[in-house]
Formats: C-alpha cells, structure tokens, sequence
C-alpha cells in the first residue's frame, strides 16, 4: 500500500463529475480530502490523501486524466525572496490553503509552508515573480 498527497485540479465541467466517489468504489482507494475548494461552475482544486497499491493509484490518476482532471502529486515545495516581498497581498489572494496570509495589524505577509499545497497559484500571482519550486 502506499499513500501519497495530490492536489486536484477541477475544469469548471468537470466539478460536476463524482471523481472522490469514484476512486473509492470503482478503484476501492482509501481517500482523505485534506483541503477542498469546488465551487460548480468554477475551476477548483482538492488536497487529497489516496492510499492503495501503486497499481491501483496509477490506475486513478489515468482515470482522472481522462475526466480532464489535473491530478499532481505533492513531492515539491515552494520559497519565495521574503526579503523583496512589498506585501500586496496578491499572492494570499490565490493561496486556497491559507498558506499565505497577510496579517491585517502589520499589513504584512505570513506564509506557512506546512500548509502549501504546492498548487503554483502564487507563483503567476505575484507581481514580482518572487515564488519559486524547490524540486528537493
Ligand atoms: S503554492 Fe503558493 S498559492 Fe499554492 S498553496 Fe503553496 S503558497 Fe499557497
Ligand atoms: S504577491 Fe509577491 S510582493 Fe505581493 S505579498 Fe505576495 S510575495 Fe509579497
């Protein structure tokens, strides 16, 4: 068995789709949702946790793709130059899972790696291109 961290990008077409009732009965993974953030109509995103033989996870992740669902694992991390940052807020805007957050009495930005998802959102969203993926 193993298990791994995704993060689940939905097309707004396919938030419709019941991909998480899917993967549990038809592929019988074990599945934790982490973090979500769907909204029908809208692109949304999902932190998920599967568990199930690497076969069978293989056979998931193809099963997403074809339901045009963007399914990257969580192997990377992001930094950024804290010491360039403006704290326009900009990045904390896209940050779903609250990673990056700009505290309102100092006006200025907090990030939390633990809880980065390594979705990329930031990384477009700052206007200073100071994100970037550490590969490990
Ligand atoms: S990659 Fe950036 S936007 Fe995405 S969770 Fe991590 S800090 Fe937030
Ligand atoms: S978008 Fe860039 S400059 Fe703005 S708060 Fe985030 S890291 Fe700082």
């Amino acid at each position: 068995m193993k298990s791994r961290r995704f993060v689940l990008t939905f097309s707004p077409e396919a938030t419709g789709e019941p991909i998480t009732y899917n993967l549990i009965r038809k592929f019988d993974i074990m599945v934790n949702i982490v973090k979500a953030d769907v909204t029908p109509g809208k692109i949304g995103h999902l932190v998920m946790e599967m568990t199930a033989p690497a076969k069978v996870l293989k056979d998931g992740m193809e099963y997403m793709k074809q339901q045009d669902v963007e399914c990257v694992p969580i192997d990377r991390t992001i930094t950024y130059k804290e010491d360039l940052c403006v704290h326009c807020g900009a990045c904390s805007a896209v940050c779903f899972a609250g990673a990056l957050t700009m505290n309102h009495s100092t006006a200025e930005l907090s990030f939390e790696p633990e809880k980065c998802v390594v979705c990329e959102l930031c990384l477009t969203a700052c206007p200073l291109r100071l994100f970037s993926i550490d590969l490990g």
